[in-house]
């Protein structure tokens, strides 16, 4: 950002480029930031909390191919909304072009979950999947379209979108809802209080990716919870 130095391959190896630098640009030696050494252990402790928390693990550890290439698609969408978490963070947008990809993976996973419940139970619950829709993305993008984009962000709808696909499940979609908008009141209230502003611009995706995060690793003790 500084020299404009074009970043080479040994530059880019995650935790050790960073460690062998001391978090320092190569060429002009200004610091890079912690945000990028964060993300990249963030990344590695996710990778980790996934195949721990994983739902279907056992199915994982028999190595059932669907369960395979559920649990890959999850890991390529932790990277994408990573990359969303500090984007948003950082500069209040989020690229359309990643919010597609994350759309993209997210439906892959969602064709491969009803796939597996035909197989195994000769059905799907799309009223559950369609109401999750409704709920989440839904939502967002009603308060997008109305506030003409005032209260909530062109991009959360489509990150929403993503979410509900890969939960496929009303209540699982309305508890990301519950819970995306606790943490953002938990994290911000603090801060928006501090600030004495009327309008303050509050990135909301990282919070979103949060919530679905938490309710994905937590989605059998949820649905228990809810008497399903
Ligand atoms: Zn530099």
């Amino acid at each position: 950002m500084n020299c404009k130095y074009q970043l080479q391959w040994y530059d880019n190896i995650p935790i050790i480029s960073w460690l062998a630098l001391g978090g320092k640009c190569r060429k002009c030696r200004k610091k890079i930031g912690y945000a990028e050494i964060l993300a990249e252990v963030g990344v590695a402790l996710l990778f980790a909390l996934s195949f721990v928390f994983w739902p279907a693990q056992d199915q994982l550890l028999l190595l059932n191919i669907s369960e395979i290439i559920k649990f890959v698609l999850f890991l390529a969408l932790i990277v994408i909304d990573t990359i969303l978490f500090i984007y948003d963070a950082k500069w209040r947008e989020m690229p359309t072009k990643l919010l597609i990809g994350a759309c993209a993976v997210a439906a892959v996973f969602c064709g491969v979950s009803v796939w597996q419940s035909y197989n195994l139970h000769g059905d799907y619950n799309w009223l559950s999947f369609v109401l999750g829709l409704l709920f989440l993305p839904g939502i967002y993008y009603l308060l997008y379209k109305i506030s003409k984009e005032t209260w909530v962000g062109g991009g959360d709808w489509i990150l929403c979108l993503s979410i509900a696909f890969v939960l496929g499940n009303m209540w699982l979609s309305l508890f990301c809802l519950f819970i995306s908008n606790m943490i953002g009141c938990i994290v911000m209230l603090p801060i928006v209080k501090s600030k004495k502003k009327k309008r303050v611009m509050i990135p909301f995706g990282p919070f979103l990716i949060a919530g679905f995060l938490l309710v994905f690793f937590l989605q059998d003790i949820i649905i228990n919870f809810m008497g399903f």
